[in-house]
């Protein structure tokens, strides 16, 4: 049944009915229009019910943040390893070179580890962004982390720039070319030729590191997701 397979989203602004995969909920969403009747988006939802299964189909599986789950970070591996002992007072974290030691009270230690992750994807984020900027005589105001769904990265007018937390997951070039197209808006505020000419000159595989977004963005949304 296609109803089972979809949730329904009214929306004032959709203009047409969508269907929309929110890889966060790992859900396909069905938009519909105000004033459409529900049973004629199902139609529509129905129409597609071949995508909607093969997308759904093809979501990547959960990474959760549990003992001994290997994560990629910044391109280097690295294993969790939780110790649960329930006399401890506090939770510690200490990271080594392949390994993030957490010692812990708390049964899920999961938030807690997410937090240590983006402490560290900020820091090293904004290495790279000052790197890249002082490149090509710019600064930057302040580097921000946040959960975005759909947008890796962003800059705006007055030089402040946000990144999703999750792109320390990706591989280097990956991390390397979001980074190189967010400092390249310190000098184009556009898409235009020129601006991806700064943003080639700024990233070490620009080629791959674009595609690998593109095609493999929504896999940074399974870590640290429970099953
Ligand atoms: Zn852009």
């Amino acid at each position: 049944m296609i109803k089972d397979l979809v949730t329904v989203k009214r929306s004032k602004r959709a203009r047409h009915v969508a269907l929309r995969l929110d890889p966060v909920e790992r859900v396909i969403n069905l938009i519909v229009p105000r004033h459409m009747p529900l049973n004629k988006a199902y139609r529509f939802a129905q129409d597609h019910e071949d995508w909607v299964k093969k997308t759904l189909g093809k979501l990547p599986e959960t990474i959760p943040f549990t003992h001994d789950t290997i994560l990629p970070v910044f391109g280097d591996k690295v294993r969790l390893d939780i110790a649960i002992d329930p006399t401890l007072k506090r939770t510690t974290l200490k990271q080594c070179d392949d390994a993030l030691y957490i010692k812990t009270y708390q049964q899920d230690p999961a938030n807690r580890i997410t937090m240590h992750l983006k402490k560290i994807a900020r820091a090293g984020l904004a290495d790279i962004v000052s790197d890249k900027a002082s490149g090509i005589g710019k600064s930057v105001k302040s580097v921000t982390i946040r959960d975005t769904k759909s947008r890796w990265g962003s800059c705006s007018q007055d030089a402040n720039m946000s990144f999703s937390w999750r792109l320390i997951f990706a591989p280097y070039s990956a991390i390397d070319y979001v980074v190189a197209h967010e400092v390249s808006h310190l000098i184009h505020m556009d898409h235009s030729p020129a601006f991806w000419e700064v943003c080639k000159s700024l990233s070490c595989d620009y080629k791959n590191g674009k595609r690998w977004m593109k095609e493999n963005g929504n896999s940074l949304m399974c870590y640290g997701k429970k099953l």
